[in-house]
């Protein structure tokens, strides 16, 4: 069974992270600095990822990445919600609590650039008896002109290198250009990575939001690997780049899957003062998260990280982290 860990208090916080009730939130480990230069929290992130209790254990790290303001932070608050109460049958919770976690925290911040990690890592016992460590990481891109592209794509290869999951979170289709993105960002990161015959990453999900042809490919796992087969066939009448963008992301990553999320609804996308509660929420979507969320993050299907073909510990991870930013940074 899994461990519980709300109310467990495992990190020693510096005086300026210092949180009077001592409770989890996140982290900002990475940040994209104004003048295009990264800035890695290493304190921050040694004092999660070495905290007695996860450092030697193996790690599953999921990340969700993808332009501004298309609902990530808020699908990672259900994440956590599932982190945390996922032995109780209801774990949504509440149909009126409000949703906390990554995104509503701090009001109106201004749009950064950059990585931030759950400042707890959930201990949780796989079915067959390994305890592993679990990561969440939000990330944030602008994607909206060439010089920002340039800190999107870093940021983007940087998660896709330290996560044992990525969800590309997209907005109501698989476009062209999102996949020229994904080609221009994983070329990225794999370019920084010793060369290897294994493919370089992992798993990769397509989440796309507002999904609003459910009688072609109906929501979910299913219709989201129809959808996907045939945005990615290669076909021999296909332009070249078409192909090669296609080829490209196949060599990439070890597993991709793909899944269609219906839209939440007017009170999620309009209205200014929501606050997370499920009840003004579209039944639709709430149906779909309770399918979406435990197939990224049950015991059972949840990855250890992998590099070069070996798993990869908390403290692993970090070593990982420091030595990627590197790289970037010249
Ligand atoms: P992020 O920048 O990608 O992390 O986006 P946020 O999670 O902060 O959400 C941005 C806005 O989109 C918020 O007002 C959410 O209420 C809303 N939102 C969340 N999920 C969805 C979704 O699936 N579809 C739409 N249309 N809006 C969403
Ligand atoms: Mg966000």
């Amino acid at each position: 069974s899994w461990g519980s860990l709300s109310d467990k208090n495992v990190y020693e916080w510096s005086s300026e992270e210092e949180e009077p009730d001592g409770r989890a939130r996140p982290i900002q480990v990475l940040l994209v600095k104004d003048d295009h230069t990264f800035e890695l929290d290493e304190a921050a992130l040694s004092r999660i990822l070495l905290s007695e209790e996860v450092r030697d254990r193996e790690v599953v790290a999921i990340s969700v990445a993808g332009a501004f303001r298309k609902g990530k932070s808020f699908l990672m608050d259900f994440m956590l919600r599932y982190m945390y109460n996922h032995s109780s049958e209801n774990w949504l919770g509440d149909a009126s609590e409000p949703l906390t976690g990554f995104s509503w925290r701090g009001g109106s911040e201004r749009e950064t650039t950059g990585i931030q990690i759950w400042s707890e890592v959930f201990l949780v016992d796989k079915p067959d008896g390994r305890k592993v460590a679990v990561l969440l990481m939000d990330t944030q891109g602008t994607f909206d002109s060439q010089s920002t592209l340039r800190d999107s794509a870093t940021v983007f290869a940087l998660s896709t290198m330290i996560s044992s999951m990525q969800v590309y979170n997209i907005s109501q289709n698989v476009q062209e250009d999102d996949l020229q993105h994904l080609q221009l960002f994983t070329e990225y990161g794999r370019l920084a990575m010793e060369e290897t015959f294994l493919k370089p990453f992992q798993s990769l999900i397509f989440l796309v939001r507002d999904w609003s042809f459910p009688y072609e490919f109906p929501y979910g796992q299913e219709g989201g690997m129809k959808f996907l087969e045939k945005r990615l066939k290669i076909s021999e009448n296909q332009h070249e780049e078409l192909q090669n963008v296609r080829k490209h992301i196949h060599s990439c990553f070890t597993n991709i899957n793909c899944f269609l999320m219906p839209h939440p609804g007017l009170k999620v996308a309009t209205n200014p003062h929501f606050d997370g509660r499920i009840k003004e929420i579209d039944g639709e979507f709430i149906n779909n998260l309770k399918v979406l969320v435990p197939w990224i993050l049950s015991p059972h299907n949840i990855d250890v990280k992998e590099i070069n073909g070996s798993n990869i510990t908390c403290r692993g991870l970090l070593e990982y982290f420091k030595a990627y930013i590197k790289i970037y940074q010249g």
